[in-house]
């Protein structure tokens, strides 16, 4: 799947080659950027060495093009929200935890949930909708 992801706010494109892209908070105010799998379900994240990420600790993650705060308020303030496009130009909202180390990814289709990860009953229990 070529997905592109967007930000909801300025509509930038967060996917560049391999990576999307996130600027990153830490709870102690230190920033650096995340590169993260396109693929859902993958929880490689790349950065730089010397921006260390403890897990459970929240970071906030913000768009690199308009430094929005992406926290997606409307369905948890753990987690954070982009757009994706598919090939045929279909838009889905996307739902990543802002919690380091927590695997759980939601596609929301409307008012169903798809839930992605070994943590993905974190958030949502099953047959959750809207
Ligand atoms: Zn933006």
């Amino acid at each position: 799947m070529k997905n592109d992801y967007v930000c909801p706010f300025c509509r930038g494109h967060l996917k560049v080659k391999n990576s999307v892209i996130f600027s990153a908070r830490k709870p102690g105010g230190e920033r650096g950027l995340l590169l993260l799998s396109p693929e859902i379900g993958n929880y490689a994240v790349r950065k730089h060495r010397t921006f260390e990420l403890n897990d459970g600790e929240k970071t906030d993650l913000y768009c690199p093009i308009c430094h929005a705060n992406l926290m997606a308020q409307n369905y948890n303030n753990n987690l954070a929200r982009i757009i994706s496009i598919d090939e045929y130009g279909e838009e889905n909202v996307i739902l990543i935890s802002e919690i380091v180390g927590e695997r759980c990814t939601y596609v929301i289709h409307g008012k169903k949930v798809e839930k992605y990860g070994d943590d993905a009953t974190n958030y949502f229990g099953a047959g959750t909708e809207f």
